[in-house]
Formats: C-alpha cells, structure tokens, sequence
C-alpha cells in the first residue's frame, strides 16, 4: 500500500513536472504522436529525425547476419502500468552479443497493436526489450506477436499487470525475457529511434522474424489497463536499409 502510494505521488509529481515543460504526451489528441515534437524541445527528434521507429519493414536486403547471442537470466516478477505502457525492469546481469558487441538488458515493455509493420502487415502484440551498452547505445529486440494460442509468459505478466497507471506490482515469481523470443532467432536488422519522446536516434533494431502466439483477448487486455492502444504510426523509411 505504502509502495503504491510513494509510486503514485512520483509519477504525480513527474506528470506536474512534464506538464510545466509543456513535454506530456499521448497517444491521441493534441498531445498525439504527430504533435509530440512541438510539446517540448527536447523532443524534437520526433519532428526531424529521419531514422525514426518504428517503421514498416519491407524491401528486405540479403546479407550475412551472425546470430545474435542470448544470455538471459531470470529476474523478480515487478511489473509497472506507467501509463504509457505495462513494464518489467530487468535486474543486471542479462546480456544479448550482437556482431561481438554487449549489451545488457534493461526493461521489456508491451505496445498494442505492433508499432512495426511487416511488409504492411500489423501484429496484435509487439514486445520490446531494451538494451543499453556501457556507453549507452541503445538496442532493442523486437518480437510480433501473431494472434492465435495464449502465450504462457505473456500470461504469467499478464497475471501481475496493475490496471492503474502509476502502480507497480511485485510478485514472488520470476521472469525470464528469453522465454518473450521465438525459439529460432532469425532477425532482421536496421538503426532506427526511440518510439517514444524524446524520439531519440542511434537505436539498433532487432526484429524477430518469427512469431510467437498471443490471444485476442491478451493483446486486449494492454487495451484495457492502459485505455487506449499504444502503437505510434510506421515513420519513413528514408535512406535506410533492412537487413536480413
Ligand atoms: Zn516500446
């Protein structure tokens, strides 16, 4: 209770701040993906950039793409309603090696429907997990749920997911992110931004090829804690390139 109540009075006190910054954003409205650079300068990427996320993946280019290592540990079962987006922060300890390069996983988050498109083709779920390297470089693995059985880990989140913004709930059990990916790996790969404010570039995207299954009523269950769905619209492609 305590812990709701402290949790509550922060993001209370971060949306006074945002708010007095002009920088509160939203999925629709004035405040909606097309509007969300002119509500703060420090959003302006979302504007002006020109690798923005998401994207709709299409004209696919060959290439040798190492596999991508997994090395994931399980982590406490705290999930977070932010508002924005149902979220489980990932205890240290977790990497991904991409092409030699570490990263170290931070967070898994949910947007519903995809926010990326496979060849024009939206997904009822999308899971992002975000890492950072030691600098600070950003990449995200991406994986589009296609709609059909329930997913046990989905649901094992789902199960703990506060329906409420501003509130966390801890649970005994545990999660392991490496159970979120298909069982083959295959990616598609490109640089993309953040896709949300600040918008912020030089992200590596990691796209699973596959798809595991997720149900309708799961995906629509985001829907309902969130009250909206939380997908900003497939941003141009411009100059860039998807590997596969
Ligand atoms: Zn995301």
């Amino acid at each position: 209770m305590k812990k709701t109540f402290l949790l509550m009075s922060g993001a209370l006190l971060l949306s006074a701040t945002t708010a007095l910054a002009g920088g509160h954003w939203s999925y629709s409205g004035h405040s909606g993906p097309e509007h969300w650079a002119g509500l703060n300068p420090a959003f302006s990427a979302c504007g002006n950039g020109v690798n923005q996320s998401p994207v709709n993946l299409t004209n696919m280019i060959q290439a040798q793409l190492s596999p991508i290592a997994v090395n994931y540990q399980k982590t406490p079962m705290t999930v977070l309603n932010n508002g924005h987006t149902i979220e489980v922060k990932y205890q240290n300890g977790s990497t991904l090696m991409v092409d030699g390069h570490t990263y170290t996983l931070k967070q898994f988050h949910f947007h519903t429907p995809s926010e990326n498109e496979i060849n024009g083709k939206s997904f009822p779920l999308e899971a992002h997990l975000v890492h950072a390297d030691t600098h600070g470089n950003l990449a995200v693995v991406a994986v589009l749920y296609k709609e059909g059985a329930p997913n046990k880990t989905i649901a094992s989140v789902w199960k703990n997911m506060p329906m409420s913004p501003g509130t966390e709930n801890k649970s005994a059990e545990t999660v392991n992110a490496a159970d979120l990916l298909p069982a083959n790996h295959d990616y598609y790969r490109f640089n993309g931004s953040l896709t949300t404010p600040p918008c912020s570039e030089g992200v590596l995207w990691i796209v699973m090829k596959n798809h595991p299954t997720v149900s309708a009523a799961q995906a629509a269950k985001l829907n309902k804690a969130l009250g909206f769905n939380n997908n900003r619209p497939v941003q141009p492609l411009n100059a860039r390139l998807i590997m596969q």
